[in-house]
């Protein structure tokens, strides 16, 4: 292995920067000349690609996106689009390459391995957390220091008014980053894609909190959860804001809608998410030199792990009962 490829692809998180200067200076380190690819797998298959140096990843340890710009690619998802990423790394004799991203980027990068039998190491980067054998992912810790910080200001307004508010948050399908966040940010309900909930529970649990006095409530609901609290008239809006429309229908209450939206995938990485990517970044370079393939990097009970990409890719990444129970005691 004498060089390598680099990629940030799919959804960005806070720490992929990270990630980035983690995999130029290790790969410097053991002597690996080190080409960026910009713009993801599109980038690839252009041939988008700049030389990186220890200088090209000075002072952005600290910075939320990523340098090399992300994309997606319907072409990539094509064996032709996949050919001309090969070749086009052929050219530049590009020898192995780290994918950072989401389960997306990873079923491209496992195409790769399969179809090439091109060395690929993939780097979980996903607020969502949703990637089976780590624990965390790149980006998620900063994403719910985000929410937090939204639920404590929100909650502000919410007390001086008594108001309620349903308060919509990323994630995709998987509801990890909602109940954690919920759970650190106090929220008075949870609703993730996991746990499907009664409208009718819901606004049980409102109005068993405005019989002891409580007359504010944050209601945390990830986007993911489906169609349950839509109308027919409104197939197209979001959960939240129907979810809201029922509130207010059925209780009188003043209810507000707040959707987090992109605002959760920005911002500088927390300590906890910079550690992360540096960690895993580092050990990536570390396999493709150890002549390992098809693998991904992860971080479980605190120890890198590498496991096959297609085995993680098959894996669904289990809900915690215990937190989602907890949140709900702690929340009544
Ligand atoms: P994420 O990596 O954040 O989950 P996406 O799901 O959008 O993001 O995937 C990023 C890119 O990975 C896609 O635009 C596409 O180019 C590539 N990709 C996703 N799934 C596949 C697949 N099954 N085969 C080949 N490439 C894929």
């Amino acid at each position: 292995m004498k060089k390598i490829g680099v990629l940030t692809s799919g959804g960005d998180s806070p720490g992929m920067n990270a990630a980035v200067r983690a995999v130029v200076r290790t790969a410097i380190y053991h002597e690996l000349e080190v080409i960026g690819i910009r713009h993801g797998y599109a980038g690839l298959m252009q041939g988008d690609f700049l030389l990186m140096d220890r200088s090209s990843v000075a002072d952005i340890i600290h910075r939320g996106g990523t340098i090399l710009l992300s994309a997606r690619s319907q072409e990539f998802r094509t064996p032709e689009g996949r050919q001309r990423a090969y070749l086009q790394m052929k050219k530049v004799g590009i020898d192995g390459l780290i994918v950072i991203g989401g389960d997306g980027s990873f079923r491209g990068a496992q195409k790769l391995v399969e179809e090439f039998e091109f060395p690929v190491i993939g780097v979980p980067g996903t607020i969502d957390n949703d990637i089976a054998c780590t624990d965390y992912s790149i980006g998620y810790d900063t994403a719910m220091n985000t929410i937090i910080d939204a639920i404590n200001k929100v909650r502000d307004t919410a007390t001086s008014h008594e108001r309620t508010f349903v308060v919509e948050t990323m994630g995709r399908n998987a509801g990890f980053l909602t109940l954690m966040s919920g759970l650190a940010g106090g929220a008075e309900s949870i609703l993730i894609p996991e746990k499907p909930t009664a409208v009718e529970d819901i606004i049980a649990k409102l109005k068993h909190g405005f019989s002891r006095g409580k007359l504010h409530s944050i209601i945390l609901v990830a986007e993911g959860i489906g169609t349950e609290f839509k109308t027919n008239r409104d197939v197209h809006e979001s959960p939240a804001f129907s979810l809201s429309k029922r509130i207010q229908d059925e209780t009188g209450l003043e209810t507000r809608v707040i959707i987090l939206g992109h605002l959760q995938r920005g911002g500088s990485p927390t300590a906890l998410d910079r550690i992360l990517a540096s960690r895993l970044g580092a050990n990536a370079v570390e396999l493709l030199i150890q002549g390992e393939a098809g693998k991904m990097v992860g971080m479980v009970h605190d120890d890198v792990v590498a496991v096959d990409i297609e085995y993680a890719l098959s894996q669904k990444k289990e809900l915690n009962e215990d937190i989602y129970n907890l949140a709900n005691i702690l929340s009544l």
